[in-house]
């Protein structure tokens, strides 16, 4: 459904593919080291992967090159995608996922030292850590690039930009979009990186949570500093009506400390059949995943459901990025 053109990376030249739009050798942090104009960028290869994985399945464009996915914390879409990611442009991964706490780590080795090693063996990390900040220490120890593949409450922005990917897959565009993010927006990073990357557009933004998770005031104020229409409220039926695109995320239940907390607020806001008979016939309902019963299953068979959409958009961003970030040296 986009406006543009699609060139399959077959026919594309291949040094302007890997060229990287000044993404080479780059740490990947934030969702504050993209603009419109390398979002743009990023969306177009996105596509030209898209093109080549439905065309030929896999390049040899990375070929050589291998990555380190290291997960301190569970993952599934993340850390799959970019081991697909990687393999489909024929590079290959040191995966140190679901197994870290078999790793040196569980020794107690320090992040910078466990960075300093992995580097030793791949060409870029891809990091998940339960802290804030994480990515940052790891990638002022790598020589190599990090990838932020979530910081505990705080980023995650390839997930972020899979997000406004798949907005604009779906809907063909984002400047005029009301956006409307349900769920847990205090501790969700998808959420906080995502509402971010929206301050550069024309958007309209609603936030929805119990009182408890609602949006931190550092994001808030990004946004009210940037000028968007925004307002808070605890109720979906608030929002549903005029939404182009409906967010919904899980309640982080790891991040709470309280667990009487947690089940106060973690059934409050359901994605319902029902509800969905209010929404804007061209809309999207989007969630990172895993959803843990905020969107019910009979949800799925509606075609405004885009979330496993999402997922698959998610390969091929982060096979775009890849390039980018790697295809020059
Ligand atoms: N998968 C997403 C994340 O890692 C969302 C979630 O876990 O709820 O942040």
């Amino acid at each position: 459904m986009t406006a543009k053109p699609v060139t399959p990376l077959v026919e594309m030249d291949r040094a302007e593919v890997i060229a990287g739009n000044g993404f080479a050798g780059q740490d990947i942090l934030s969702v504050s080291q993209f603009n419109r104009e390398n979002l743009a960028y990023i969306f177009d290869k996105a596509q030209a992967m898209r093109a080549l994985v439905e065309t030929d399945g896999m390049s040899d464009l990375l070929r050589g090159n291998v990555l380190t996915c290291l997960f301190y914390e569970p993952s599934t879409r993340t850390s799959a995608s970019f081991i697909a990611a990687m393999e489909r442009l024929g590079g290959s991964v040191i995966p140190i996922t679901q197994g870290v706490q078999f790793s040196s780590v569980s020794k107690g080795e320090t992040l910078a030292d466990t960075v300093r090693t992995l580097e030793q063996y791949s060409d870029a990390i891809v990091l998940r850590h339960p802290e804030i900040g994480a990515a940052k220490i790891a990638a002022d120890y790598a020589e190599v690039p990090v990838i932020n593949a979530g910081d505990g409450a705080g980023e995650h922005p390839t997930q972020a930009l899979l997000d406004l990917f798949t907005i604009q897959q779906e809907l063909g565009r984002i400047d005029g979009l009301k956006i409307a993010m349900v769920g847990d927006l205090r501790y969700g990073r998808t959420v906080h990186s995502l509402t971010k990357l929206l301050t550069q557009y024309d958007v309209t933004l609603r936030f929805v949570s119990p009182e408890i998770l609602r949006l931190p005031l550092v994001v808030m104020n990004e946004v009210i500093d940037a000028g968007i229409p925004v307002r808070e409220t605890h109720d979906v039926a608030d929002v549903i009506e005029n939404a182009d695109v409906l967010y919904v995320t899980r309640v982080q239940k790891e991040r709470f400390v309280d667990m009487a907390q947690y089940e106060a607020v973690k059934d409050q806001h359901e994605i319902t059949i029902e509800l969905m008979a209010h929404a804007k016939e061209r809309m999207v309902v989007m969630h990172p995943l895993p959803r843990v019963g905020e969107i019910h299953y009979a949800v799925d068979h509606d075609p405004r459901a885009a979330y496993f959409r999402q997922v698959r958009n998610g390969m091929f961003i982060r096979m775009a990025l890849l390039a980018a970030v790697l295809g020059e040296k």
